[in-house]
């Protein structure tokens, strides 16, 4: 048992756990998980609500076996389930493969960002939670199981929302090493983005659109295009291509963001926003984002023109990204290609009133909030079609509620 930290990396959150257990090998885990009435597993507490905390034990697996185990042939490896993602993507790189994509930073960790739908961006990528093939968790009652896509209880398993059981390692889909250039778009016009919003997003292999909602209308497109394609714009939707590095958030120096300039590079380097070597302290921001069906996201956009005196002074920046479909019960772009719309808000009061507001802006065109981001949201079951499935997977993996927390009872009333 160790003494930590009792909060999120926000600082919002107090966990409130009676303690904090690292198991040191999967039988110490399982021993864990089956002495304790309420547990709930802990990644690198990114996340900006309570859906990490419990009454009783967390538990971390930073303990167990660290090795990655790469099938050359199946293009798939088993990775640790508390590896961070950025670290396993530039782990993979000696042995001539990488993820497929990666979030705006690589300090999460790989349970944590797939049990949430945590995603980048790009027309015909998945989220990171669409990439696992398999899982392997210790239930409730101690037991250590296998999951994997034959199983009927797979697609319901992935985006689990650590209800399952605790995760120790994940099959993931790998891909051969492939190299990415970054290029910023400066200045351009709300309209452009809206006008032109399937012409810039499937432009590149990952792009990302960042505004402050601002009277200007102006924002930045982050353009992440593989080397082997020649992307050179004098001016391009508006805009034109930064000549010095930037930073996603206005006048914030970019010292910590990847490379850019159109420096090719390791994919690993350039998909996060954020280099890996950078610590990220305690941050004063707290996030909300809406997974939007991608038929409804331009609409979607030119009415939130409409909301952006009300939420520009709160806003740190806002960031549009796209994802493909995927078919798991719980994730954001389940069923539908799906736009991300995402805030970073500061960490102001004010901001929490202005949640509700956000939900009833969203929840009718099919929005989903991100699980990991904060909310305030009723009816969140009716928003998932597996939703009623993924309940029944839960009473029978937990029928106790030992993985259960005030955040999940929230979710299922509607909170
Ligand atoms: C600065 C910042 C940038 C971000 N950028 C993005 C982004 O680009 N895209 C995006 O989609 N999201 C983003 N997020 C959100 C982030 O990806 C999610 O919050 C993610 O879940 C964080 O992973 P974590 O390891 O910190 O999980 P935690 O917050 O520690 O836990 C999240 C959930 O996973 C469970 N869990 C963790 N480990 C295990 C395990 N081993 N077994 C079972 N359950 C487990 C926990 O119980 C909890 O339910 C960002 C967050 C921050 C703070």
């Amino acid at each position: 048992m160790t003494a930590t930290s009792r909060t999120n990396w926000s600082g919002n959150i107090d966990f409130a756990a009676s303690a904090l257990e690292t198991p040191g090998s999967v039988a110490e885990l399982q021993a864990c998980v089956s002495r304790h009435d309420a547990v709930r597993a802990l990644g690198t507490a990114h996340c900006f609500n309570g859906i990490a905390a419990t009454r009783g034990v967390q538990i971390q697996v930073t303990g167990l076996d660290s090795r990655i185990d790469i099938d050359s042939t199946s293009h798939t490896a088993w990775v640790p389930a508390a590896m961070k993602y950025g670290e396993l993507a530039k782990a993979l790189q000696p042995y001539g493969f990488a993820v497929r994509n990666i979030a705006s930073l690589g300090h999460i960790s790989v349970a944590g960002a797939v049990i949430t739908g945590t995603h980048g961006s790009g027309d015909a990528n998945g989220t990171l939670s669409s990439t696992v093939r398999a899982l392997e968790l210790v239930t409730a009652a101690g037991d250590l199981v296998v999951i994997d896509e034959s199983s009927p209880d797979f697609c319901g398993s992935v985006v689990s929302l650590g209800m399952l059981g605790v995760v120790t390692r994940v099959r993931i889909s790998i891909v051969p090493a492939f190299d990415i250039a970054q290029t910023v778009i400066d200045d351009v016009p709300h309209a452009q983005v809206t006008e032109n919003f399937d012409a810039i997003f499937s432009s590149a292999y990952s792009v990302s659109f960042f505004t402050t909602w601002g009277p200007e209308n102006l924002g930045q497109i982050w353009v992440k295009h593989l080397a082997d394609h020649s992307w050179r714009h004098e001016e391009w939707m508006g805009g034109t291509p930064a000549t010095i590095k930037c930073h996603p958030l206005p006048g914030h120096d970019p010292i910590h963001c990847t490379e850019q300039l159109g420096v090719v590079g390791p994919s690993y380097e350039r998909l996060p926003h954020f280099k890996l070597e950078f610590t990220p302290s305690s941050g004063d921001e707290l996030q909300t984002e809406y997974l939007v069906p991608r038929t409804e996201a331009v609409q979607l956009l030119q009415g939130l023109l409409e909301f952006s005196p009300r939420i520009h002074e709160l806003l740190h920046v806002s960031e549009i990204r796209t994802m493909a479909a995927d078919d798991l019960w719980l994730s954001g772009a389940s069923g539908r290609d799906t736009v991300g719309i995402h805030f970073t808000w500061k960490k102001v009061p004010e901001v929490f009133p202005l949640l509700p507001v956000i939900d009833e802006y969203f929840a009718p065109a099919g929005g989903r909030p991100h699980w990991g981001k904060l909310f305030d949201a009723t009816a969140l079951p009716d928003r998932y079609s597996g939703f009623g499935n993924f309940v029944d997977l839960v009473e029978r993996y937990d029928p106790s509620g030992k993985f259960s927390n005030d955040w999940w009872r929230g979710v299922l009333g509607g909170g």
